[in-house]
């Protein structure tokens, strides 16, 4: 058995554990010191701890640990990448769901500062906050007598349900009770507020007749949840909420993704001012999905019932912050958002682009084609509709290079292809799928450099 060695001989090999240059001295590095300061001290040890892994697994020789810690550092002091959606899926919840407009990130860098948030600068008093956010709403529902906003849509149902039903009766139809994703279900979030559910009809059908029968004096409203993620076929029938609206109690509308007027392209999804005029007391509805704004919960209706619910004392812990209500006045205010031109967009267009794409990264030695690509609504919005569309079809090697890349590049691994849909990629940005998908191919050695 050899003795431990307690000092390294002259001729010893040098462990690679030995050779990784001690933090300090890494931080030592000018650059490193000015990132400590510009970006707080955590973020660049973390760099600097990732690049000495990597000398140690004899990735990286320790000469270039420098080099490679500064490389590793990020633009910002956030651990969130920036990633362009490729995957032709327009509201991706994984992917922060809706991009906000130019215009919404301006407002939200405004109100990052001090801002006239609850106060009028003309007499120096305190004014009512979110004023400018609630009048952009109302000007685009007039059907909406007032409106209220909490923090998502599902915050939107519990200050509902808690107003209005605790203690008593919500009638909903039992093809409605949807799971939203991530395990959570609303009529599990429903029933936590207090209220209770009186389920009527049957999963694929259910008559006026069933709401009629249902509806007694407990009955604190008729909750009417458009099932957003998934599509009953066939033998189905449900009550419009004209129709509800007939029965005598307050009719609550779940519409789920935020459209405030209809959508041509989009004919199954309910929008506000339809429900509102065709007799909801209150319609509730996400931000961040088809609305394309920040995340948070509308709450549209008659200023009465609006009014008790921005009274309730659970209205202050809902409360959403400045810089969502600056993003939000500014995605009504302001031009289309992203989420809407990507829905909308030109589908010769989506072509054109690809192709593009595609004869670029044939004229450096890869295998690219264009190929039609169906896009999708996502974020449980418009199941089962197509928006038809084109994507430039690569190797499938590419997809975990692009991943990692700088930006992030997510498309869509299918039939053993990766497919690149520029529907959720702003145009101006094409160029740097382009230098994205290059470089991911140099780094697997799928092209090598051009001309040495
Ligand atoms: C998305 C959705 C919700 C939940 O809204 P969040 O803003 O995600 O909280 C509730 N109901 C319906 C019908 C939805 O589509």
């Amino acid at each position: 058995m050899a003795p431990e060695p307690s000092a390294p001989q002259p001729s010893a090999p040098v462990t690679p554990y030995r050779r990784v240059p001690r933090t300090d001295t890494v931080l030592a590095d000018p650059r490193l010191a000015e990132a400590a300061v510009r970006l707080g001290p955590v973020l660049v040890k973390q760099a600097v701890r990732r690049a000495q892994d990597m000398v140690r697994a004899a990735e990286v020789m320790p000469e270039r640990i420098g080099d490679v810690a500064v490389g590793l550092l990020p633009d910002h002091a956030t651990t969130l990448r920036p990633v362009l959606n490729a995957t032709g899926v327009v509201i991706h919840t994984n992917l922060g769901r809706a991009p906000l407009s130019a215009q919404a990130r301006a407002a939200v860098d405004i109100a990052a500062g001090y801002v006239d948030f609850e106060y009028d600068t003309d007499t120096g008093r305190r004014d009512r906050r979110g004023r400018g956010v609630l009048d952009a709403l109302r000007a685009a529902v007039p059907d909406a007598g007032d409106a209220h906003l909490v923090n998502n849509g599902a915050a939107a149902l519990v200050l509902v349900a808690t107003a209005l039903a605790q203690g008593k009766e919500i009638v909903v139809g039992r093809g409605e009770l949807i799971e939203i994703g991530d395990g959570f279900r609303l009529p599990d979030l429903l029933v936590s507020t207090g209220a209770r559910l009186r389920e009527v009809g049957t999963t694929n059908r259910t008559h006026l007749g069933d709401y009629r029968a249902a509806v007694g004096p407990d009955t604190a409203f008729i909750l009417k949840i458009h099932p957003s993620n998934f599509r009953v076929e066939g033998f189905t029938s449900e009550v419009p909420v004209a129709e509800l609206a007939t029965l005598g109690v307050p009719v609550v509308a779940d519409i789920g993704s935020g459209l405030l007027r209809p959508d041509p392209l989009l004919p199954a999804e309910p929008d506000a001012a339809t429900w509102l005029r065709q007799g909801a007391a209150l319609v509730t509805a996400s931000a961040d999905k088809l609305l394309g704004g920040p995340q948070a919960g509308l709450l549209l209706g008659t200023q009465e019932l609006i009014d008790r619910l921005r009274r309730h004392p659970l209205a202050r812990a809902l409360r959403v912050d400045k810089l969502t209500l600056a993003a939000l006045e500014a995605t009504l205010r302001g031009p289309e958002p992203p989420v809407r031109r990507a829905v909308h967009i030109d589908p010769e267009r989506l072509r054109e682009r690809s192709a593009v794409l595609a004869a670029a990264l044939t004229a450096r030695g890869l295998d690219a084609a264009v190929t039609p690509h169906e896009g999708a609504v996502g974020g449980g919005g418009a199941p089962g509709v197509a928006l038809p569309g084109f994507a430039v079809r690569v190797c499938e090697a590419l997809a975990a290079p692009l991943r990692r890349g700088r930006p992030a590049v997510v498309g869509r691994t299918a039939q053993g292809a990766l497919l690149l849909d520029l529907r959720c990629v702003p145009e101006e940005r094409d160029g740097d799928v382009l230098a994205a998908t290059v470089a991911a191919a140099l780094s697997v050695g799928l092209i090598a450099l051009a001309g040495g």
